[in-house]
């Protein structure tokens, strides 16, 4: 197996720019999904007029497959992945893909592009998407009956380019991430309407990410959860509508959990947050758990801990990788090979 992949060649490009050699596409006609088949990654064909382009009925997952040390891959949790994918199709007012069928087009994106599937800390990155076709420009009040439903992979590397390092995040208050009704979707509108004030974070402050607090609560960034630690404490806002339930936020707790430490799932105020002595990360399978160095609230910087990425961030987080690389016991049943 070792002379068949290519490898450590996949993972110092940037995330997300190579596409694996094979996807997964089923079709919805009428809200009715038909069977999976698998192509050469390439381009999709899209009427024109397909719902989607126009009324932005669209949304996605993203989970990945590891490699260990003796070759075996397995996927990380994907029974969360494929029932939020559900709930968003849900919330976006998509046909919903039946849980077997996109499970087994996740795994199918797996096996096909095995080969792929970069060494650690790399990993095959999968992106499930599902998009509204109806040719209908006149639809903008009525949801898309038909669908594509699509899974592609990357293998990747780094999220945050330099690896592991403290991260700068701009506090903000006044602008939301997303609407009320579609906090808990994986859509790409969210990302877009976080995406001016992300750009301005980062040429105004540096920042690399925003962190969002409406009304002076904390909730999320535009792409991961939100996390404070002590040294033996977990605080992070209790789940609710308005941001996306991760599965790395419920893996991590449980980590936590498992290692003695106290769990607050609870409001955390900016006012709070600014005084906090202890760590804070980011939470998410593309960051996987990323400490944060600096908060900028109203222009100032507020050193977080000593500023680096802290001992209990960095202990969680090797937790957890080891968890997904096979290198310890998978006690809560969070993987599942492939290709076995
Ligand atoms: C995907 C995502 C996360 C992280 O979820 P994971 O399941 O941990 O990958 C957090 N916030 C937002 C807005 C997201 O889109």
């Amino acid at each position: 197996m070792a002379d068949d992949r290519s490898t450590s060649a996949s993972i110092n490009v940037a995330f997300g720019t190579v596409a694996a050699g094979r996807m997964l596409i089923a079709h919805a006609v009428d809200g009715v999904f038909g069977n999976a088949e698998v192509r050469a990654t390439g381009d999709l064909s899209l009427h024109p007029f397909a719902h989607c382009l126009h009324y932005g009925s669209t949304c996605f997952e993203g989970l990945k497959a590891h490699r260990d040390s003796d070759g075996v891959v397995r996927i990380f949790r994907i029974d969360r992945h494929v029932a939020r994918m559900r709930r968003t199709a849900d919330l976006v007012q998509l046909p919903v893909p039946p849980a077997e069928l996109l499970e087994e087009m996740i795994l199918a994106a797996v096996e096909q592009n095995l080969a792929e599937v970069p060494d650690a800390p790399g990993a095959l990155y999968l992106r499930p998407m599902l998009l509204g076709t109806d040719p209908n420009i006149g639809a903008a009040a009525s949801p898309s009956t038909s669908a594509l439903l699509a899974v592609v992979a990357s293998p990747v590397g780094d999220y945050f380019a330099g690896g592991v390092r403290p991260l700068t995040l701009l506090v903000e208050t006044e602008v939301p991430r997303t609407t009320p009704q579609f906090g808990e979707a994986k859509a790409g509108a969210n990302y877009l309407m976080a995406l001016g004030i992300t750009r301005r974070a980062r040429a105004e402050h540096g920042c690399d990410q925003v962190l969002f607090a409406p009304g002076g609560q904390v909730q999320e960034t535009g792409a991961a959860n939100f996390l404070l630690f002590d040294e033996d404490r977990v605080v992070t806002r209790a789940l609710d509508s308005t941001f996306l339930h991760g599965v790395t936020r419920d893996s991590v707790l449980t980590l936590a959990r498992d290692r003695g430490m106290r769990v607050e799932e609870r409001d955390i105020s900016v006012e709070e947050l600014l005084a906090w002595s202890g760590e804070a990360a980011l939470a998410g399978t593309a960051a996987v758990l990323s400490g944060v160095g600096t908060l900028v609230r109203d222009g100032v910087r507020h050193t977080v801990g000593d500023g680096s990425v802290g001992p209990v961030t960095l202990a969680l987080r090797e937790g957890l990788t080891a968890i997904q690389r096979g290198e310890a016991e998978d006690v809560h049943g969070w993987t599942r090979p492939v290709g076995l």
